[in-house]
């Protein structure tokens, strides 16, 4: 039996909540459709936190995005009653000329961010878990309104209030097909067929599976964090150690987390690198943490942060899905008339779910976004 609504959204992970959220609120009669449950650890948005941060060395054209995002993460928590936002800052340390340092200076003086500079002599002093750090860095900087989020309250938290306001979620469901069907889309899942004036993919590291019609070339990567079990438990948590994200001799950053009260668990100080990562699929990845994997990210926590060294005491596995040039895509589907598509988040989209989640209602309501969004079409892949 087929039921109509004005907009399906596929998967319900940071992006697909975020326009659920948008869409209900708008009035739209909304189907959210999710293969897993809501916050599950198969996809790109678990392991209890990511960081928020403005100073956006990637590209200053994400500056006003985040600042929408920042809005809409506080409406969030307001209406949720959940603390989702912790404002711990975040520390930045490498080489004057990187990516990340002159990145940061640049992005800040653009845009007037607050950050502040600190001599690596002095970093003891100000942060004690980073004295005797012994990655080179020549400069470290500060940005205090910057910090971490809670992805998966965060993601139930959007999914809770959709609801409230009217829409409907089917957990557990694979969405097998989509086609655009003259005046609908036709959504095949879970057995039964559903039409809607317009359709919003958001399928994460399933994208080449579910969107191959995107035609931008994507690569998921085999992500893995630990969470360190710090020797002086006090020095790593959040009211004395920012969140960091820290340049390393071998050109992979590493960026961490501390512990806070309503962490639950796993419980310690959170770590990853930045980029590298194997290849993998959606599917086939190995979710089984390997014993060098642990060492490695108990050895480089170790050089940048000696004081609050520790083991690590649980770990996980992420994906990341990779475009090109290491920025998103949203966009209006090619060859659609009535399909959005939001996906290639590299390991940096998090922060930007609840905007990212307003430009995908702007497009199923309007057909166009007034957010300055414009360098995220995917259009800058094709070929001349
Ligand atoms: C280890 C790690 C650390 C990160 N750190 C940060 C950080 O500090 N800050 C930051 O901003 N970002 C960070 N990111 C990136 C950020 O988490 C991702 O960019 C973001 O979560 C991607 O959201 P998404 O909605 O695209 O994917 P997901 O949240 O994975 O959602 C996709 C959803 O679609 C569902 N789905 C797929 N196909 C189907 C189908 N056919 N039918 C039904 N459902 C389907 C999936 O089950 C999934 O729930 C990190 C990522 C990783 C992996």
């Amino acid at each position: 039996m087929s039921q109509h609504w004005d907009v399906i959204v596929v998967g319900m992970g940071a992006m697909g909540s975020a326009a659920l959220w948008h869409l209900a609120r708008r009035g739209a009669r909304v189907l959210g459709i999710e293969q897993f449950s809501r916050g599950h650890d198969r996809g790109s948005s678990h392991g209890g936190s990511r960081i928020i941060r403005f100073a956006y060395f990637e590209h200053c054209d994400y500056v006003p995005l985040l600042r929408r995002s920042d809005v809409l993460w506080n409406e969030i928590e307001e209406r949720s009653g959940a603390k989702l936002v912790h404002r711990c800052g975040v520390l930045y340390g490498g080489a004057r000329a990187s990516e990340v340092i002159a990145g940061v200076k640049h992005s800040s003086r653009l845009h007037g961010i607050a950050i502040e500079s600190i001599d690596p002599a002095q970093i003891g002093n100000r942060f004690p878990a980073f004295t005797k750090c012994a990655e080179p860095i020549a400069e470290f900087l500060f940005e205090p309104n910057a910090g971490f989020v809670r992805p998966e309250r965060a993601i139930c938290a959007m999914l809770d209030d959709a609801q409230r306001n009217g829409a409907i979620i089917r957990e557990g469901e694979i969405v097998e097909e989509w086609q655009e069907r003259g005046e609908y889309v036709e959504v095949t899942a879970g057995g039964a067929t559903h039409l809607a004036r317009e359709l919003v993919l958001c399928p994460g590291a399933w994208t080449p599976e579910l969107a191959r019609a995107i035609d931008v070339p994507l690569i998921n990567t085999r992500q893995v964090i630990g969470w360190i079990t710090p020797r002086h438990k006090s020095r790593g948590e959040s009211q004395v150690m920012p969140a960091f994200f820290i340049e390393r001799e071998n050109g992979v950053p590493m960026y961490g987390v501390p512990m806070a009260s309503d962490q639950g668990t796993p419980s310690g100080i959170k770590v990853g690198f930045h980029g590298g990562g194997e290849k993998c699929s959606a599917d086939s990845i190995d979710r089984v943490v390997r014993l060098d994997e642990v060492k490695a990210i108990e050895a480089a926590f170790a050089r940048a942060a000696p004081e609050v060294a520790g083991e690590v005491t649980a770990s996980s596995v992420c994906m990341y899905t990779n475009t090109p040039d290491g920025h998103f895509v949203i966009d209006r589907m090619p060859g659609c008339q009535r399909t959005s598509i939001a996906c290639g988040f590299c390991g940096h989209g998090f922060k930007f779910a609840p905007v990212v989640g307003e430009i995908l209602a702007d497009f199923a309501m309007n057909g166009r976004t007034d957010l300055p969004a414009d360098f995220l079409r995917r259009k800058r892949f094709d070929q001349d």
